[in-house]
């Protein structure tokens, strides 16, 4: 699904380059929560730029699916973007003068995709995600974990590859968080989705597959977990606590 090998990616600032990922590499499987956390500047957003075809890297090789990101031009970038992933922000980026429904067809509505399936498959994801009962109301008019999960509809709503959130429940208290987690959870068990999502909350985190620990712009460790969640959250929070104490 998703390879990332050897990654390398600097900034530019003035004559001085800052090298951010210093030969990041790791796969991603059709079907898999994976998540990855790691200190503030580790370069977790940089790494998810750089997927999301946003971001120009120096060396390594990202494939998507059966795509090699560093082979297409702009516009071929945009198309990948556009119809094979799915984005979930920390600020849910919603448009406020849309309803709720109209903001999960947006990405359809934009890729001039309105016809077949549109309308039920918008359908299917509000009930997916409990809030079929708000679909006429404004972003306005809810709360955010309700606007998250708008978000990860609209996410979805082009049949992506793969949903990328970088610190989807940053915002939210730690009911909504658990009802934003539940949705990706729903989303892979109903949809066969793949999530790939940044977040700095072992809560969150706990219900993944797999967790990469990301350190100065390399992946300093991976934690598969065993089934037991509580069991989960607490090795990932003594493997965080030894990271930061090396
Ligand atoms: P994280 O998401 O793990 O907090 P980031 O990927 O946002 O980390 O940032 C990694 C490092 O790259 C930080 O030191 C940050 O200051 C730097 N950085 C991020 N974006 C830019 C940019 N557009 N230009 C220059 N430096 C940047
Ligand atoms: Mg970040």
């Amino acid at each position: 699904m998703l390879h990332v090998k050897n990654l390398h990616k600097s900034y530019q600032i003035g004559k001085q380059s800052y090298e951010v990922l210093k030969g990041v590499s790791l796969s991603v499987h059709a079907g898999e929560f994976v998540a990855v956390m790691g200190p503030s500047g580790s370069g977790k957003t940089t790494l998810l730029n750089c997927i999301s075809c946003y971001l120009p890297f120096q060396a390594g090789e990202i494939t998507l699916g059966d795509v090699v990101l560093a082979a297409l031009d702009e516009d071929e970038l945009a198309r990948v973007r556009n119809t094979k992933l799915g984005f979930v922000f920390q600020d849910f980026m919603l448009l406020d003068g849309l309803t709720v429904r109209d903001n999960i067809l947006l990405p359809r509505i934009i890729g001039g995709d309105t016809g077949g399936d549109m309308e039920q498959t918008a359908d299917q994801l509000c009930q997916l995600f409990g809030i079929a009962h708000i679909q006429d109301k404004y972003p306005a008019e809810i709360s955010g974990g309700e606007k998250q999960r708008t978000a990860v509809a609209r996410a979805l709503i082009n049949h992506p590859l793969m949903i990328l959130a970088d610190e989807p429940t940053g915002n939210l208290d730690s009911k909504s968080s658990r009802a934003v987690i539940a949705s990706f959870e729903r989303a892979r068990q109903e949809l066969g989705a793949t999530i790939f999502m940044v977040t700095h909350d072992s809560f969150s985190a706990s219900y993944c597959d797999r967790v990469i620990l990301m350190r100065d712009g390399m992946v300093y460790r991976e934690l598969p977990n065993s089934g037991n969640r509580s069991a989960f959250q607490d090795e990932l929070l003594s493997a965080i606590k030894d990271m930061s104490g090396e």
